[in-house]
């Protein structure tokens, strides 16, 4: 080795002392070849399949609820878990990649099946605008990014989005604010999801109700078909 090259090594690894990058899943050093998750929380990742089963828990929630073809999520969430901690890095840490990497993984995954080959376009749910502007980015979106580099279908940022509380809103308590998601979304005009299948794409899915909300504001339009694809499903089996 060249001096310069040990110095350039010694660099690196003492860069790497400081600030030594982690799993995004279990914190812990990653190794020279491993890339955002390790390879232990990789090959652990608690994948729910669902993709599989016609009738599996998250397309069953919106049974009687609202029209969707398909639903289903890649992962189960539990609290303190993994996914949780991969969640966590995407929504409140900045960590933009992990949701594009998942999405990719997931995408891989669903284009083996054929369960969505009729989509269209990928529609992620939209964050409140103020939300937006404190991330500066929407997580779905970054799912969503993956999924379509993985099965080449667009995604579509604008043609949905959510709408700005009102003054009423506004002075509901937290509380009904939550509880209250039916029309908070909009189509940024009538017709624009015309003749679409459209893939609903969201982080995780808990009640479905968000879904459910975006599902029937965009089932306005003619002749419109959604499904869903989730990151993580968190409703108890
Ligand atoms: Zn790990």
């Amino acid at each position: 080795m060249t001096f310069k090259k040990e110095i350039q090594s010694l660099f690196s690894d003492l860069l790497d002392v400081v600030f030594p990058e982690t799993c995004s899943a279990c914190g812990n050093r990653l190794y020279k070849n491993e890339h955002m998750i390790c390879i232990y929380c990789l090959s652990n990742l608690p994948r729910t399949h669902f993709h599989n089963d016609n009738e599996n828990p998250v397309y069953k929630i919106f049974w009687g609820r609202v029209n969707v073809e398909f639903a289903t999520a890649f992962l189960f969430f539990s609290p303190k878990g993994i996914v949780q901690h991969m969640i966590h890095q995407l929504k409140y840490k900045g960590n933009k990649d992990i949701g594009v990497m998942l999405g990719r993984m997931y995408g891989r995954e669903l284009k083996e099946s054929s369960v969505f080959s009729s989509v269209q376009c990928i529609v992620p749910v939209p964050l409140h605008p103020a939300k937006l502007r404190k991330r500066g980015y929407n997580q779905s979106e970054m799912i969503a990014e993956g999924l379509s580099q993985a099965l080449q279908i667009p995604v579509d940022t604008g043609g949905f989005k959510r709408k700005k509380h009102t003054e009423s809103q506004t002075r509901k308590s937290r509380y009904k604010r939550w509880e209250n998601v039916d029309n908070i979304f909009e189509r940024a005009e009538a017709g624009i999801f015309d003749n679409k299948h459209v893939l609903l794409v969201d982080d995780v899915i808990t009640t479905g109700a968000t879904i459910e909300a975006c599902a029937q504001e965009i089932l306005k339009d003619k002749n419109t078909k959604v499904s869903v694809a989730a990151l993580a499903c968190a409703m108890h089996f």
